[in-house]
């Protein structure tokens, strides 16, 4: 169900938005961890064929370590969505494929070196998955260490300080270039969430659009409908909009037409929504509810608004609204509802403005 704001603005980023931008940064690393994970422990294994040219008399048993470890690690990429969250797995993957190089260039000739190149590219890659420079770190930082510790006691002391360099560039790097990324990916969100809400709401009353509206309305109506369920529409049009225009101005008709969306927001249940459908006219969608309830829906707003002083405008300033209301029957459309409503509503105005009407049926 939309939540309707009332200043028809996008919303600055909040804590809320915030949450819903982490929460999809965790399924786009859990979306991208099979491939990332898989990719990384086929390259593992081609480290293992480099090995084998290298000193083929270390081969059968680094390959069966290589084999188990690749295979471990690809547990942690497989996971069900309900196992540990994403970053902890990566951070598994990433170990254990780390360790898989580790293990396996131990028994060669400066192997630690060899091994670095590939996880310095998998460090550098892993920050364009993970764009959260603390997450990444947190990936990172147990392969680095692993490898700076390795590098400490089996490098002779020219060679090792080269790893413990990498082991230092590799994950700022990743964290830099992750930073970056993931201020552009939101900003680039951000402004998406502001498009959609300007397609959703509108700008001067903040009741959903025309647009958006048809949309929820068609939705719930073929679901009233499929489960035979109560739905309403009250269409709503203020009266003598016009007269309230030419004698206090346009900016008072717009504090008209914002009275107007609060007061429904205001007055009808959660579950209803309002939307605008062009200048002063309104619907609203009450779904589960019958003609009974409606015509009660509708009263509580219409004596609302007779009795509301309009913020900002002449306090002697009071408006009235009519309202025609249509209730779902089996051959109904969204376009047939509403067009009942309209209906009504016309009667309601000819019969004297101020006044709910039902429509008849058919
Ligand atoms: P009735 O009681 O029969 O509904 O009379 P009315 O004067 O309300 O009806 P009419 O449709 O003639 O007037 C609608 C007016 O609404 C005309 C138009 O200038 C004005 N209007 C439409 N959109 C806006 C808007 O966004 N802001 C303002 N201030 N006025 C608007
Ligand atoms: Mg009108
Ligand atoms: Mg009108």
């Amino acid at each position: 169900m939309p939540t309707q704001s009332m200043s028809g603005k996008a919303q600055a980023p909040s804590a809320e938005t915030r949450r819903i931008f982490e929460r999809r940064c965790e399924r786009y690393l859990r979306r991208l961890l099979p491939g990332f994970g898989a990719v990384f422990g086929i390259g593992v294994l081609c480290d293992g064929l480099w090995s084998d040219l290298v000193e083929s008399a270390q081969s059968p048993a680094s390959l069966v370590l290589r084999l188990g470890l690749v295979a471990i690690a690809s547990f942690a990429y497989r996971m069900p969505r309900s196992g540990p969250p994403p970053a902890v797995r990566a951070g598994a993957v990433y170990l254990v494929h780390g360790t898989a190089l580790a293990v396996t260039a131990r028994p060669l000739a400066d192997g630690v070196l060899h091994a670095m190149p590939l996880l310095f590219v998998w460090m550098v890659a892993l920050g364009l998955v993970e764009t959260r420079p603390r997450r990444c770190l947190q990936i990172l930082a147990p392969t680095a260490l692993l490898y700076a510790t390795l590098g400490a006691f089996m490098l002779p002391s020219t060679a090792a300080p080269v790893i413990w360099a990498a082991c230092l560039a590799a994950p700022a790097l990743a964290m830099s270039l992750g930073g970056r990324l993931l201020h552009l990916r939101h900003d680039i969100w951000l402004r998406e969430r502001q498009l959609l809400h300007a397609c959703r709401y509108d700008s001067l009353s903040g009741a959903l659009s025309r647009q958006y509206l048809t949309e929820l309305a068609r939705h719930d109506l073929s679901l009233a409908q499929r489960h035979g369920r109560d739905l309403s529409v009250a269409m709503l049009d203020i009266d003598h909009f016009k007269g309230v225009n030419d004698t206090y101005g346009h900016a008072i008709g717009d504090a008209v037409i914002r009275a107007l969306t609060a007061t429904c927001v205001k007055t009808l249940r959660t579950t209803d929504y309002v939307g605008r459908l062009g200048g002063e006219e309104f619907a609203c969608v009450l779904p589960e509810a019958g003609a009974e309830e409606a015509l009660a829906c509708a009263e509580r707003v219409r004596d609302a608004f007779a009795n509301l002083r309009i913020p900002g405008a002449p306090h002697d300033l009071r408006c009235t609204v009519s309202i025609g209301i249509a209730v779902r029957r089996d051959q109904h459309d969204w376009e047939t509802l509403l067009r009942e409503a309209d209906g009504a509503l016309y009667g309601a105005k000819e019969g004297g403005r101020n006044r709910v009407k039902l429509a008849e049926p058919g």
